[in-house]
């Protein structure tokens, strides 16, 4: 735990706040400076200051969490989306030394901007990058299986039906049943 880590503070509970989930590795509490409500970020109890530093095991556990608050989200706030957003780096938008996921509810027209003007590139400057990723995918290391895949509805769909396979997509996206 790092002493002026306002997310140590947080976990250690130094720092009053709004918990709406914890078990022994992770915790979710509401935004006090949300962007609205019920804008919840998770946190590892343990710091590590940028997702680099987590463990696979930790932040497999973390997005686990955070797809858990998003569902949760949908039940009792009825908003229409969700996005599921990590600021990593001070370019980035992090403000605090924390690794953090936020979970940010949303509805038409809600006044929240994450989008961008898209750049067209080059395929020559399209190459390039194709090539620097490549590099620096093999530097990061190797990416392990999971030990073992769940059978879940969504992991099991198996259509091999492009169309029937996009519209599954959408469905899940729009959440029409
Ligand atoms: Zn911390």
């Amino acid at each position: 735990m790092a002493q002026n880590c306002i997310v140590c503070g947080i976990v250690e509970g130094r720092i009053p706040s709004k918990k709406v989930y914890e078990d022994d590795a992770v915790l979710a509490v509401l935004d006090v400076n949300g962007s609205t409500p019920g804008h919840c970020f998770v946190i590892p109890k343990t710091h590590y200051p940028i997702i680099e530093h987590v463990p696979d095991f930790d932040l497999g556990r973390m997005f686990v969490v955070s797809n858990k608050i998003s569902s949760a989200i949908f039940q009792a706030l009825n908003v229409h989306g969700t996005n599921i957003f990590v600021a990593n780096g001070i370019p980035a938008g992090q403000t605090v030394a924390h690794f953090t996921i936020n979970v940010i509810p949303r509805k038409e027209n809600d006044g929240v901007n994450l989008l961008w003007q898209p750049k067209q590139l080059t395929e020559e400057e399209m190459s390039t990058v194709e090539l620097k990723m490549k590099e620096g995918i093999d530097k990061a290391g190797v990416i392990e299986e999971p030990k073992q895949r769940s059978q879940s509805k969504a992991a099991g769909h198996s259509s091999e039906d492009p169309e029937e396979k996009n519209e599954y997509y959408i469905r899940q996206m729009t959440r029409i049943p």
